[in-house]
């Protein structure tokens, strides 16, 4: 190559640029495998050539060895806390305040989302990302530095204004990736986090970047300074520049020219939050001037031109009625509370969750009490804590025997949950079969929470295998079942056998084996055989699976019964072999594909294997040469070139008939 530093550069402006589609426009124009491939060839090249090396690399987000501790920082200007109103007439109190301080002057509110997160200051020099610390007390926070370049909306290098400046914000976890690590951590028998704020901040103040950054935590701006002071003379204007500067602004935001329509704002989110994809607990409202803010200056604790406006939480006063025991797939029994019906912000609430005996144990639970219930967006709702006690209270005792199957039930060492360790128990068998044929495991649709019921009581399947041995016969005996709707779900089940190696891994419920790893795992071994044949360390030598992972899988495929369903479904016909390079001859040989947009029910990497086992290519780029274009939901830029040059435009249903597994 005759100019690597040129390169790089070009390399590295390109993933930036990307970066900030993806994370903070969330508008991505390339596919994840596109972006994995462009990070691999920068890699490459910085490798060859180390004098090119930078800190600002998009490479070097999880550069940070594991640290000691966290070294105490004292922040440029104080991170003050802001005075709360809890109502309407306490909001425009404070709007009066200001009024009179400021004399006959117009004034304006900038009226933002208040996140519920962790507050973080992050201080740029040359226009690099220099330093992250946490709130901390407000005077002295903590330098959380490597942590902080692993948040992907957090740009290591701002793309334009000053070269030295600080910037607020908040960290957060959104909805969906508080969910799944509170479910990963079920697996694993660890403790649950509370809510998204405690696991934003537990995952930002971790020892271990690479955790971190597994955590997919998301960073958004609020505030931009210079030499601890606003850098502009809007605060408005502050959030345009940071918005420009490639920073994640929050877009639900309004400049109001009075307290009115900053209530309405108010209002108009609270009765939306749950359309919103992450916590919020509130609107902060500030003087838009930052001339008007120096008149009004602070009062000991806080500035007097912001103010939070607090909505309430979404609690409510009910009392326990019973408790169940649900089984879950991993067998874990988890206790759920019965509650005497309530509604909380407008949705009715009868069951909340109580994880485990532990939880019970903290609350000091017991069945008759009143209870203090909490709902947050779409999570289930959780008891707080006791209201008052019950006037005839009854202990709950955790069952030594599984509540479905009367089983043997054990809790392991260090784990918070109890497991019914049948494992031909009803209850796991159930939630096994609803997981294999889950949407984004083996996409067995109509295979429903009914008609797994009928399916297992009747004794028509005790193990997933007996799904492929369905008839029409067997499915019209069932409730509510007539020709047609039969046909459909024995054509699903047919239509599940083209699923690829990795799904059909992931569909087996192995603990700690999701979709990823089992991607991982049909990458290295190239098929079920070989990974049912390896060893621990073997196992463990395939990117990313630990001795936890690698000793789970060798388990599972030393039980006799586990082995003996994996010979069913190979005889069902489903694929055991995983084919990572083209094979000549398939029904797209020689043609090339463009993928753009979300597809129904494949993943990119899916879809791109798909079309290589057909022998087909897939390019990034739409030219004349392209065979097809697939378009998924929310296509790029791609399905408008795709029809200037009258390039032939498919969705994934027909994608699937062309490589012929429809
Ligand atoms: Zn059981």
């Amino acid at each position: 190559m005759k100019d690597p530093a040129g390169e790089v550069e070009r390399l590295r402006q390109e993933l930036r640029r990307h970066e900030h589609l993806y994370y903070v426009l969330d508008q991505p124009e390339i596919s994840d495998a596109e972006y994995d491939a462009l990070m691999r060839r920068l890699r490459d090249l910085e490798e060859r050539h180390p004098e090119l090396a930078a800190p600002d690399s998009p490479t070097q987000r999880v550069g940070g060895e594991p640290r000691e501790g966290f070294v105490k920082v004292r922040h440029s200007s104080p991170m003050l806390s802001l005075d709360n109103a809890l109502n309407d007439g306490e909001l425009r109190d404070f709007d009066r305040r200001v009024r009179e301080l400021l004399g006959d002057a117009e004034y304006r509110y900038v009226a933002e989302l208040k996140l519920d997160g962790l507050s973080m200051a992050a201080h740029y020099r040359g226009g690099r990302l220099a330093q992250a610390v946490t709130r901390g007390d407000g005077i002295v926070g903590e330098d959380v530095t490597g942590n902080a370049r692993t948040i992907r909306s957090l740009p290591l290098r701002a793309a334009a204004g000053l070269e030295e400046f600080e910037t607020r914000g908040e960290a957060i976890m959104n909805r969906r990736a508080f969910e799944r690590l509170n479910a990963e951590r079920d697996e694993r028998g660890l403790a649950r986090f509370a809510n998204p704020r405690n696991a934003a901040a537990g995952s930002l103040r971790v020892l271990e970047p690479r955790i971190t950054a597994s955590r997919r935590l998301d960073y958004y701006a609020y505030l931009l300074l210079a030499g601890g002071r606003p850098a502009c003379d809007s605060h408005w204007q502050s959030l345009e520049d940071l918005s420009r500067m490639g920073f994640k602004v929050n877009p639900n935001r309004r400049l109001c020219r009075n307290v009115e329509e900053a209530l309405a704002f108010c209002a108009e989110w609270e009765a939306r939050r749950d359309e919103l994809p992450y916590e919020i607990d509130g609107v902060v409202l500030k003087v838009d001037s930052v001339e008007q803010q120096r008149a009004l200056a602070f009062t000991a604790k806080a500035p007097r031109w912001a103010i939070a406006y607090k909505y309430p939480a979404r609690q409510a006063v009910t009392s326990v009625e019973g408790i169940e025991v649900q089984v879950g797939r991993t067998g874990a029994l988890t206790p759920v509370a019965r509650l005497k019906p309530v509604e909380v912000g407008g949705v009715t609430v009868a069951r909340a969750t109580l994880h485990n005996e532990d939880e019970i144990e903290r609350l000091g639970l017991h069945i008759g009490d009143n209870v203090v219930i909490e709902r947050s967006g779409d999570v289930i709702p959780k008891v707080v804590r006791v209201h008052s006690p019950g006037s005839r209270r009854e202990s709950f005792r955790m069952p030594s025997q599984c509540p479905v199957c009367g089983g043997t039930v054990v809790r392991e060492e260090g784990e918070a949950a109890r497991r019914c360790i049948n494992t031909n128990c009803s209850a796991r068998l159930k939630e096994s079969v609803l997981h294999f044929a889950s949407r984004g495991v083996m996409n067995i649709d109509g295979m429903g929470e009914a008609l797994v019921d009928q399916l297992v009581d009747r004794g028509m399947v005790a193990s997933v295998a007996d799904l492929y041995g369905l008839t029409m016969e067997k499915l019209l005996l069932l409730e509510r079942m007539g020709p047609k709707s039969a046909a459909n779900v024995l054509g699903n089940i047919e239509k599940s056998k083209g699923n690829p190696l990795p799904r059909v891994l992931a569909a087996l419920g192995i603990r700690f084996v999701g979709q990823r790893t089992a991607e991982l795992l049909a990458g290295e071994f190239g098929g079920m055989d070989a990974i049912a044949a390896a060893g621990v360390e073997e196992l463990q030598a395939a990117p990313e699976v630990g001795p936890k992972v690698a000793q789970s899988v060798f388990q599972f495929f030393r039980e006799p019964r586990n082995r003996e369903l994996v010979d069913r479904l190979r005889a069902a016909g489903l694929r055991f072999e995983h084919h990572a390079a083209p094979l000549a001859g398939g029904a797209l040989d020689g043609v090339t594909f463009v993928l753009t947009g979300t597809l129904p029910t494949l993943s990119r990497e899916e879809a791109t294997r798909l079309i290589q086992l057909a022998g087909g290519k897939v390019s990034t780029s739409v030219s004349k040469k392209t065979g097809y274009v697939v378009a998924g939901q929310d296509p790029g830029s791609k399905l408008a070139k795709a029809r200037e040059l009258g390039v032939r435009i498919v969705d994934e249903a027909q994608l699937l008939e062309l490589a012929g597994v429809s």
